[in-house]
């Protein structure tokens, strides 16, 4: 379904061209053609002056089903019998969304002898732990995670289901929100709940980091929302133990989806995974050249920390993409930040401003990320730098 022209309105100025976000529109001689892709958004309609575009008649929205009995879900994502810490950060965020929700939350585990890993997700936020277990679930497949996923769904409700944003949920909830008929937000940076219509709110940027955009589930269940690492906080404190693991057995998955199970292969590793590094010295352009990394490298090794980049020092090829930070890269919350010669973009900040203390290092004291660093050092990185890690070493010996 597209906008509707009228084309005996239309004088071909041209202006909805330039309104349409998403480009569809164009002109051929004087006549108007709307391409594939409209979204309905409305932008062409309000600018039109003849009146020559119209949205169509929608149908009103179905009525909202009542509140499904189950609360908030976290898909534990495991591998090789580890969590992967994005469940962990969830089922914190999970308890802080249940609770104005007067909501319980739960965990689903799937895998294969994954039972272990029970009491670490009911001490991570989970009322209960939903287990199912299967020699096909050994090992990550989209369409089997999917149908035992949903089907778990299916039976017991949830209000909400909130997944990492990693390579395994970006890969399988999707298919789960296909196969449940609801609504799925992706990458995710804030939750909130609204309480007076009972909505899961789901930011996440858009149109290219250059605004946050808040997206609502409004008509159907579960909402469903994935979540990038590292963006939500776990409990401070463990969640009191006494929680229920609840087995549930699933039909036979095989034939579910297209997709085999072949072999792993071992990721090679940075040095510390930014993800897990407390310290963080990230650098941009503004370090000139790949051998100036040495000096980021220096300070993290003397702090105990992992080395970061921006795309521009990622693009320029002088630190592989495992480094970057930001939209496309990787979300950090370090304990500490360095921002060394980066300007401070949107789509940078993005991925680091969750950190809990930052340092930038730039010679422009207009630089956006003097905005939100909480130490602006303003000068030369090539001086303060090496001043810095002297005046560390100087502090150790
Ligand atoms: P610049 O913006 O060029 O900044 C360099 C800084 O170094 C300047 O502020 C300058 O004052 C300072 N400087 C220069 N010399 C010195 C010196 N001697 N001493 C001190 N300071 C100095 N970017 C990301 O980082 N991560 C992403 O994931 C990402 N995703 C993107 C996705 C999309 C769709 C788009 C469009 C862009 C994305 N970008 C991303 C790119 C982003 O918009 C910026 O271009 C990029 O972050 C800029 O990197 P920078 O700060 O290193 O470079």
């Amino acid at each position: 379904m597209s906008v509707i022209l009228y084309t005996e309105k239309c004088t071909a100025c041209g202006q909805c061209l330039d309104a349409c976000p998403f480009a569809v529109l164009s002109l051929e001689g004087d006549t108007l053609v709307i391409g594939e892709g409209c979204t309905l958004c409305g932008a062409c309609v309000e600018i039109c002056p003849e009146g020559a575009l119209e949205l169509p008649e929608m149908e009103g929205p179905a009525p909202r089903p009542g509140v499904p009995p189950d609360g908030v879900w976290v898909f534990a994502e495991q591998r090789h019998g580890h969590l992967a810490p994005v469940s962990l950060e969830l089922l914190g965020e999970a308890r802080r969304l249940a609770a104005p929700l007067g909501a319980g939350v739960a965990a689903v585990l799937l895998g294969d002898q994954v039972e272990h890993l029970a009491p670490t997700l009911l001490a991570a936020g989970a009322d209960k732990v939903y287990m199912a277990e299967s020699p096909q679930l050994a090992d990550f497949v989209e369409g089997a995670y999917a149908a035992a996923l949903a089907a778990i769904s299916r039976t017991y409700q949830p209000e909400i289901i909130l997944a990492g944003a990693t390579y395994a949920g970006r890969a399988f909830i999707p298919q789960v929100a296909a196969a449940l008929e609801t609504g799925l937000t992706a990458d995710c940076t804030a939750f909130a709940i609204d309480m007076e219509k009972r909505l899961l709110q789901q930011t996440r940027p858009a149109f290219g980091g250059n605004i946050m955009a808040t997206i609502i589930t409004p008509r159907t269940y579960p909402q469903m929302a994935t979540a990038r690492p590292g963006v939500f906080k776990r409990l401070a404190e463990p969640h009191p133990q006494d929680g229920q693991i609840i087995r549930v057995e699933l039909e036979s998955l095989s034939g579910a989806g297209t997709s085999r199970f072949v072999r792993t292969v071992e990721e090679i590793k940075e040095r510390l995974p930014l993800s897990e590094a407390e310290v963080i010295v990230a650098g941009g352009r503004g370090l000139k050249e790949a051998k100036h990394f040495r000096l980021l490298e220096e300070l993290a090794d003397l702090l105990g920390g992992a080395v970061g980049a921006t795309r521009a020092a990622v693009d320029a090829g002088w630190i592989p993409y495992a480094h970057q930070i930001g939209q496309t890269g990787k979300t950090v919350s370090p304990k500490l930040y360095f921002a060394v010669g980066i300007s401070g973009a949107a789509q940078h900040m993005v991925g680091m401003q969750g950190s809990d203390f930052i340092v930038a290092i730039n010679r422009d004291p207009e630089a956006p990320i003097f905005k939100v660093a909480n130490i602006g050092l303003v000068g030369d990185l090539f001086e303060i730098l090496p001043a810095l890690i002297q005046e560390i070493k100087n502090d150790r010996t």
